[in-house]
Parts: C-alpha cells; structure tokens; sequence
C-alpha cells in the first residue's frame, strides 16, 4: 500500500516548486468504492477545495507511484484559481507539470494507461468507449454500443449543455 500523506507531500512540493499555487485544501479523502473515476476535485461554497482520491490507486500493487501522483497532481491542479475546467490555464499547467517532470496528466486516463483493465461501474465488462465532453471535460463510459455511441455527435453535455463530445475507443 502506498503512503497517500507522502504522496500528497510530494505532489504539492512538485507543484509549488514550478511558481503553480494551489488552492485551500482542507480535506483529502480516499474512495473505496470509485471503479472508473481515479480522483474528484470538489469546490466548497467558502472556496476551499476537498480531493478524493479511488482507494485502488494505492492499494494495487500493478499502478505506479508515478501514475498515483499523476492523478493527485492532476486533482491540485483543478484547485488552482479558474481551473475547475480542463481547458485554459488547468490545461496549461498540466503542460508544464508533465514537461518538467515527464508526467502524463491529461483531462482522462483509462485504466489500461495505468497499468490496470478498464471497469464500468454497473459490472464487471469492461468499458469499450469513453467520452469526454469537450467544453467541460465531463466523462463517459459505456460498455455497449448504443444509440449514444452511435449519434454522440447529436447529444448535449447534461453538465455544461454544449454539444461537444469526443469519442475514444477502448
Ligand atoms: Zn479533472
Ligand atoms: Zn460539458
């Protein structure tokens, strides 16, 4: 199992080492049921933020410190001011966090990136399309193909309402 405190540590010393300032994390906590989302940012209303990190990125031997910090990484990021979006400057900053540490943040990681297979949440099959929503990165995942897949171009993002979904085959 890997030390979460020290990898929470060592990501934020990361960050703040490149002139990035995070926000006002208050809480981190570890999800123990999250199978297809490997971390959450959530804002409160005062401003602080709260990161929950999928308790298999610490308990499966298969996936990387490396990727683990990745996620918690891609988490501050989301903390930094006008980044709750993965466009725009959350983007830019993951740019230069993976330029100089040779890290691979970006908006969605499946889990084959990390070492690990793909799960749904409803079963064990494993996911076979993934999309993201384009204007505010909003995720996806579907196991079958279905009237979504086939005229996703034709769907509104129920998060943002933009019509901007980007399909990626598993
Ligand atoms: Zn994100
Ligand atoms: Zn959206």
């Amino acid at each position: 199992m890997k030390d979460f405190q020290k990898l929470i540590e060592e990501s934020l010393e990361e960050v703040r080492r490149l002139g990035i300032r995070p926000g006002n994390i208050v809480a981190w906590s570890v999800n123990k049921r999250a199978k297809t989302r490997w971390g959450l940012c959530r804002q409160n209303p005062d401003n602080t933020f709260e990161i929950q990190i999928a308790q298999r990125l610490l308990t499966d031997e298969r996936i990387s410190r490396q990727s683990c910090k990745e996620t918690i990484i891609h988490e501050i990021l989301h903390t930094c001011k006008d980044c709750m979006k993965h466009t725009g400057k959350w983007k830019h900053y993951a740019q230069v966090v993976n330029q100089v540490y040779g890290y691979n943040i970006k908006r969605v990681t499946t889990g084959s990136e990390k070492g690990v297979e793909d799960y749904d949440s409803s079963s064990s099959l494993p996911v076979k399309y993934i999309f993201t929503c384009g204007c505010c990165g909003a995720t996806i995942y579907r196991k079958r193909e279905s009237r979504f897949t086939k005229y996703y171009r034709q769907y509104r993002c129920t998060r943002c309402g933009a019509v901007a979904w980007e399909k990626k085959v598993v």
